[in-house]
């Protein structure tokens, strides 16, 4: 179980953590992610856990693609204020390169060149979107970026993902937002903690989200607000799955039922697969 945990620190920053190893378990095994695979959707979806639960509604629905030229291809993950998330990648088996000094090289994989878009739907006509470039691949700077230049929200961002041979270890994230009105020493104290918040996949390790706060920030005045429980969850169904299958076109998906006896849809996100015979295909056109 995973829970992500909020404070605030002299009503004036907002900090908000989340432990999230079982998510990225779930991730890898319905990717059959590679260990630098793991390692960008995992960070991902970390961070995408951390936004979602800045919404007012929990109804109200985000979506984050990270669009670099890497081997891993497109990544793109949602979630909702409800403290679900779920995640595709384009390349889950991309190669995974060390680097010297041991750690993984995320940025590469991901792309140095690149976009961030995030699509946030509140219920609003139109949903709002913001894109930044990507910096450097490496997930965290490249979201500190994005907040920072497209909502103008200084923030700091820190994620982590630890392996042991193909499996999460500990994974986990700090989202910290400042608000307007932040005193100027305030902040000076929380970007000292934040330069200092190193090897983030091991502040997980046997700690819950609340231990990694009051580690970093509990000599602050802080107050913790909120924990909940938050999961890899895909909101599928098969009304999704028949307008998909509709879509085709009636000739299409006889001609697919003519040459493989049936229709099969397997959902990106959490691997579920739906099937249509020709009965249920006949049901569907006929409708
Ligand atoms: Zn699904």
């Amino acid at each position: 179980m995973s829970i992500l945990t909020k404070g605030m620190i002299a009503n004036s920053v907002i900090v908000s953590a989340v432990e999230t190893k079982d998510i990225v378990n779930r991730a890898i095994k319905i990717h059959n992610l590679s260990p630098v695979g793991a390692c960008a959707m995992g960070r991902t979806l970390t961070m995408a856990l951390l936004m979602g639960k800045e919404f007012k509604d929990k109804k109200d629905y985000l979506t984050v693609i990270i669009d670099g030229d890497g081997p891993l291809g497109k990544i793109t993950v949602c979630a909702d204020g409800d403290g679900h998330v779920k995640g595709d990648i384009e390349n889950p088996v991309a190669e995974t390169v060390v680097k010297e000094n041991g750690h993984l090289d995320v940025g590469s994989a991901v792309g140095r060149n690149g976009t961030l878009t995030v699509i946030k739907d509140i219920g609003l006509k139109q949903p709002y979107v913001g894109t930044s470039p990507l910096v450097s691949g490496e997930i965290a700077n490249d979201f500190a970026y994005y907040f920072a230049n497209s909502e103008q929200q200084p923030c700091g961002v820190t994620l982590g993902v630890g392996l042991d041979k193909k499996r999460c270890r500990s994974a986990g994230g700090v989202f910290v937002q400042v608000l307007p009105n932040c005193p100027e020493d305030l902040l000076g104290r929380i970007e000292t903690v934040m330069y200092a918040m190193d090897e983030m996949s091991y502040q997980f390790d046997h700690s819950t989200a609340e231990d990694v706060i009051k580690r970093f920030f509990g000599e602050f005045d802080l107050v913790i607000t909120e924990h909940s429980e938050v999961s890899y969850k895909c909101n599928c169904n098969k009304r999704k799955i028949d307008r998909v299958v509709r879509s085709l076109g009636r000739e299409e998906a006889n001609a697919i039922i003519a040459e493989q006896g049936q229709i099969e849809v397997c959902c990106h996100f959490c691997g579920k697969k739906y099937t249509y015979d020709q009965q249920a295909t006949d049901k569907l056109f006929d409708k």
